[in-house]
């Protein structure tokens, strides 16, 4: 029989550990409170291996196989903390899906996620990591999400969790006329997170602050 899978975790995956988590997020600026319940409560031990569990509520990137990373705590809410700061979306598209964390933070507080992924290894394990929380509404699909998801276009939000060079102006045609994009474009070593935001001219676009990320490559894999 299979074990009992540990969903709300002990010691070092415990709530207080997740609690010293969001109390840190919230000295570095992060103040949306429904954010910061939706980190708390989402057990991020889950998303990476489980030699790395114990170091899952540290504010850090962890690497998730594929040489590709779980982004640090931090960075997931600073990205959607911008996108919130702009309205409630109903819908956002996600490309690089990754480990699922920033897709199940996003299920928890928005009607219709989308995530596109090209390791379909990657993508397998996220999508057992979404069954197992129950967040069957997620949609995804193994592809190169530089095409961003034309059928289900538009977007109310489009967040890019890997860095393109410049900014993807494919997915900007792809958000509602007043949407958002946020998103780390740049070259490795000097990549600026970017909010960009879809109105009747073209777009405008405001500079958040320097991140790392790993490169949005093309093709599948
Ligand atoms: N949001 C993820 C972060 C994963 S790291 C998480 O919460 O864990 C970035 C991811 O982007 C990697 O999994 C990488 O494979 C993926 N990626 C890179 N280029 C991509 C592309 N063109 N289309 C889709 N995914 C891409």
């Amino acid at each position: 029989m299979a074990s009992k899978i540990d969903l709300s975790g002990v010691g070092m995956t415990s709530q207080r550990t997740r609690n010293r988590l969001t109390d840190r997020l919230r000295s570095g600026g992060i103040s949306n409170e429904a954010l910061l319940d939706v980190i708390a409560s989402t057990p991020r031990h889950l998303f990476v291996d489980e030699a790395l569990a114990h170091r899952a509520y540290e504010d850090t990137a962890l690497p998730i196989g594929y040489s590709q990373t779980i982004s640090q705590p931090y960075i997931v809410a600073r990205m959607t903390q911008a996108i919130l700061a702009l309205g409630q979306p109903k819908s956002i598209l996600e490309i690089g899906t990754g480990s699922g964390y920033q897709s199940v933070i996003l299920a928890q507080l928005m009607d219709d996620v989308y995530t596109v992924e090209r390791i379909s290894g990657l993508l397998e394990k996220a999508v057992s990591r979404f069954r197992l929380l129950g967040l069957n509404q997620i949609r995804y699909k193994y592809d190169d999400g530089q095409l961003g998801w034309p059928e289900k276009q538009p977007f109310d939000a489009i967040m890019v969790t890997a860095s393109p060079r410049e900014v993807p102006h494919e997915l900007i045609a792809q958000l509602n006329p007043g949407g958002c994009m946020v998103v780390p474009v740049g070259t490795p070593g000097n990549q600026e997170l970017t909010l960009i935001q879809r109105n009747e001219e073209g777009f405008s676009t405001e500079i958040l602050e320097k991140v790392r990320f790993v490169p949005l490559l093309g093709g599948k894999n």
